[in-house]
């Protein structure tokens, strides 16, 4: 630990100044979360623009040489500011698209009018990723006028969307975004009051396996008990992907450890909302299973309705599979390992096809080194507390795009969001007190590193 890289004075000052900070930081989040950037196809694609315009306007007032870049996709902001020569630069990435709000009757206030309740923020994109917008404004403007580092911010607009586009504006500003440390700030924190690095995330697999057994559907009192029916085919080869314990037992995937967080299974419990009665499946602690292990589900079934069923030997059937990977594990390896444990144990010979649908990388963050212990003082000096390493079990697949893009960039992985956020759900929400905590911490992290001895 370089804990000597900034003095405690210098650490109160960066609090005080973003405390005076918050006030404006807040209003231009509110405006921000005003403008509903939908970047799913079917809403106001120029709502997404006014995002971007609207971004762009608020790097531009920092001083950011800043240009608003469309390849093929939504529209994303890339703004730039120099540091002092020979000062490491730092890239901080957020996203300025949002999920669609869903039903407003499930809100308790109009998605797009934050409101303020018991300490929280609730609005679409309050939150994810608004927010991850401001903090990066806010650090800015905590160090306006002296910026300590080089700084280029890269705000997406179609990351709730697939980023279908970042691949080709990495290739053609990849250049511009090149950085010693990459903040990539779209996730969150172990629980208000804990902060947390996002060291690894999984990634993912989606195939459709089909079964057939017959030429055509045929009637089940003249055939049923020596023809197979291709539904209790498919139900038996489904049931093959998982043990007795519910581990995945298609071999040879990849499998890690988590921390040792404190997570127990009344809390599992509750935020899952598992029945009583109903156990857990699958083993080790319960975070190794949702953060470092696959998993397998099916998600999806095309089988006759209940409603529409009649006395009938189905030909054929089908389902969607999707599986969640270890983060160190390629997916690609990994669909075929699952492919052929589907052709393996194809039931009483009946037909199997595997077509892959989806995949994506996890992340194994490389989380050590000067830039990482930066990192950690940083949010230890915001809230007092050193920050645990934790994994999050689903995925950010455009991280992968980075790691390959930039291989010597340190890729730091933090967020804004708390257990309660509610992320892509009704009633998202930020709690403003943890909020300035992340401000605080990325304002200190730029100082920190423009203070670690230049090699
Ligand atoms: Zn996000």
């Amino acid at each position: 630990m370089t804990d000597d890289a900034l003095t405690p004075d210098q650490i109160q000052q960066i609090r005080n100044r973003v405390a005076e900070l918050m006030p404006q930081v807040r209003a231009d989040l509110e405006e921000l979360v005003r403008i509903p950037s939908v970047s799913a196809s079917s809403f106001d694609q120029s709502q997404v623009a006014r995002s971007a315009e609207a971004v762009a306007e608020l790097l531009r007032r920092e001083g950011l040489d800043v240009e608003i870049v469309v390849e093929g996709g939504r529209p994303a902001v890339i703004g730039h500011l120099d540091g002092p020569e020979g000062a490491p630069t730092v890239t901080l990435y957020a996203h300025h698209d949002v999920q669609p709000p869903g039903d407003d009757a499930d809100w308790d206030t109009p998605p797009f009018e934050p409101t303020e309740r018991d300490g929280r923020l609730y609005g679409r994109g309050a939150a994810d990723d608004k927010a991850g917008v401001m903090a990066h404004v806010a650090a800015l403007r905590a160090h306006a006028g002296s910026l300590p580092v080089g700084v280029t911010v890269f705000v997406e607009g179609e990351e709730e969307y697939g980023s279908a586009s970042l691949p080709t504006i990495l290739e053609k500003h990849g250049h511009r975004l090149a950085a010693d440390a990459i903040v990539i700030a779209d996730s969150g924190n172990w629980a208000i009051g804990e902060p947390a690095l996002t060291t690894t995330l999984r990634g993912g697999v989606r195939c459709v396996v089909r079964v057939e057994t017959l030429d055509h559907s045929v009637h089940s009192g003249m055939f049923g008990g020596a023809a197979p029916d291709a539904v209790t085919a498919l139900i038996r080869l489904l049931a093959s992907l998982h043990d007795e314990e519910g581990n995945v037992a298609v071999q040879g995937l990849d499998e890690g450890t988590a921390a040792e967080l404190d997570y127990d299974e009344a809390r599992f419990r509750e935020e899952s909302g598992l029945l009583d009665g109903v156990g857990l499946i699958g083993s080790g602690s319960i975070l190794t299973r949702l953060w470092n292990k696959p998993s397998i589900t099916t998600i999806g079934m095309d089988v006759t309705s209940v409603d529409k069923a009649s006395n009938t030997l189905a030909a054929r059937a089908a389902a969607k599979v999707s599986m969640r990977l270890a983060p160190t594990q390629e997916p690609q390896a990994a669909f075929e390992l699952l492919r052929a444990h589907l052709l393996d144990h194809a039931p009483w010979g009946a037909k199997v096809t595997v077509d892959l649908e989806e995949h994506g990388s996890g992340f194994a963050a490389d989380a050590d080194g000067p830039v990482y212990d930066e990192a950690r003082a940083s949010f230890a000096d915001a809230w007092g507390t050193e920050p645990v390493d934790m994994g999050v079990g689903g995925s950010i697949p455009f991280i992968s795009d980075f790691v390959a893009r930039f291989p010597e960039a340190s890729i730091i992985v933090t967020g804004v969001e708390d257990p309660d956020t509610r992320a892509h759900g009704a009633n998202e929400s930020l709690h403003l007190g943890e909020f300035e905590k992340v401000c605080v911490a990325e304002a200190v992290f730029l100082a920190r590193l423009g203070a670690l001895p230049r090699a």
